[in-house]
């Protein structure tokens, strides 16, 4: 097992280019080769097991090796592995999604476009706005409204709505029209004294005066993750996204719900809009769609935006976008059964039962001098590292504490991510009290051996 682990990782050192990986510290490094999964847990090649605390990517809902999903994709790979749906085709699986789809969305939401990422998915957004405003007659209403920190993607237009400076650097991005606000994230751009209520009005402001300057008739739409994950674990301070969303109705502007990690549960409520109380216009929906068995996103929208797309491309003969691999049968066939098991497995009670019991135990770790922040929602939670508590003064550099905590981490058995500082955890959506309290447990030691490793 020892030598087939390294002789894996070998090929893999001197062949591949990891995404978000430094690739000098990764030659010296090598990889972690992950081989099985069940459950909640991973094994790796030398068969340690790992409890999965970020689900991979937030999004392996179900968990590892869901018998139904390896049978529903092996049933459409027999039946029809392949087919498109350009050029008035179709077939069921894709058909059938998208009716549970909407069934599953917030009323309002009625049409359905397939692509095969989060980031071609808010692509696919951007191009589908400007579109319909072109074809509204208003082409001068195309700029997009994003947040710092936020996350849509790394592709030439969601890289660009993204605001993290990884994702810019050296590439040449933001290229498209976009303003990012303000993150919403009190504890760290909250201002000394102010509280909560005064921060969203704040934020509020500062949208309304961007809006206003650069003119409401040039802004086309408002996309922002309900509760920010992949930039580090940050909720929306109370009344922000009712207040977005009145924004963007007195303005004309659409609200583009970005629910590609928030979506199907994962705060602990159907969608992340539903859980803040708000009404998009567009919903971005990927990873727990299929639990990220298949690479499959859907984008749900209003009929609205829908008729105007429609009207043109009528007028034009054909709507000029679309994927190989869209609406793909065997994606939408594993997506249509995983929606299905997060039914009938109630996994969305499940997760605001066992987020609670996360949550909770997370807060107690709070006390720790080591712990900042403690923040998230439903079984999503983030705990911010600081190196001096009364001041919230970050580590210098950022990451660096977050780093060391990672590895502990594996040496621990529990997979977690860092955003710099911020230790994420995401679990599978089928997480038990007894894995709660088992991940609880070992963030309580990791921390502890974090902080003899800083002192
Ligand atoms: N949008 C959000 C909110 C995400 O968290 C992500 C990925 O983490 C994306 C979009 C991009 O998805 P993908 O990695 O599938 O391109």
């Amino acid at each position: 097992m020892t030598k087939l682990s390294n002789s894996l990782a070998q090929a893999d050192i001197s062949t591949a280019l990891h995404p978000y990986t430094n690739a000098r510290r990764h030659e010296e490094k090598g990889p972690l080769v992950i081989e099985r999964g069940e459950g909640v847990h991973v094994f790796d090649t030398t068969g340690k097991r790992y409890i999965e605390g970020l689900a991979g990517l937030w999004s392996v809902g179900v968990g590892f090796s869901e018998p139904r999903l390896v049978e529903a994709a092996h049933r459409q790979m027999q039946a029809l592995p392949y087919y498109h749906s350009f050029a008035h085709k179709a077939h069921e699986p894709s058909i059938r999604l998208a009716e549970k789809l909407i069934e599953m969305t917030p009323q309002g939401l009625d049409r359905v476009f397939f692509t095969s990422s989060g980031s071609e998915a808010n692509d696919t957004v951007v191009k589908l706005v400007w579109y319909m405003n072109n074809a509204l007659g208003r082409p001068e209403k195309k700029k997009f409204l994003a947040r710092t920190k936020g996350y849509h993607g790394i592709t030439v237009a969601s890289g660009s709505l993204t605001g993290l400076p990884y994702n810019h650097m050296d590439f040449d991005l933001p290229v498209i029209p976009v303003s990012h606000l303000t993150c919403p994230h009190h504890y760290r751009f909250g201002h000394e004294g102010e509280s909560e209520a005064e921060f969203t009005a704040r934020l509020l402001a500062e949208a309304e005066e961007v809006i206003e300057r650069e003119g409401p008739e040039t802004i086309a739409a408002f996309i922002g993750e309900p509760l920010m994950a992949a930039g580090g674990v940050m909720p929306p301070p109370e009344g922000y996204w009712k207040g977005i969303e009145a924004l963007c109705r007195k303005h004309d502007i659409l609200l583009v719900s970005d629910e590609v990690i928030c979506g199907f549960g994962r705060l602990g409520s159907s969608f992340g809009c539903v859980h803040y109380g708000f009404s998009p216009d567009i919903m971005v929906t990927s990873k727990q769609l299929t639990s990220s068995y298949m690479p499959l996103a859907a984008i749900v929208f209003s009929e609205k935006v829908y008729d105007a797309i429609a009207d043109n491309t009528a007028r034009i003969g054909t709507f000029g976008h679309g994927f190989t691999a869209s609406g793909h049968p065997v994606a939408t066939a594993v997506g249509l059964e995983n929606l299905r098991i997060i039914e009938e497995r109630d996994l969305i009670g499940n997760a605001a039962r066992m987020g609670a019991r996360m949550q909770e135990g997370l807060r107690r770790l709070g006390d720790h001098p080591l712990v900042g922040e403690v923040r998230g929602a439903g079984l999503i939670a983030g705990l911010e590292l600081v190196a001096d508590k009364a001041t919230k003064r970050p580590f210098d550099p950022v990451g660096k504490a977050g780093l060391m905590a990672f590895e502990i981490g594996h040496e621990e058995g529990l997979i977690i991510r860092n955003v710099g500082d911020t230790l994420a955890l995401c679990p599978p959506m089928i997480v038990t009290e007894d894995d709660i309290d088992e991940i609880v447990g070992k963030m309580g030691r990791i921390l502890e051996r974090t902080a003899d490793w800083v002192a």
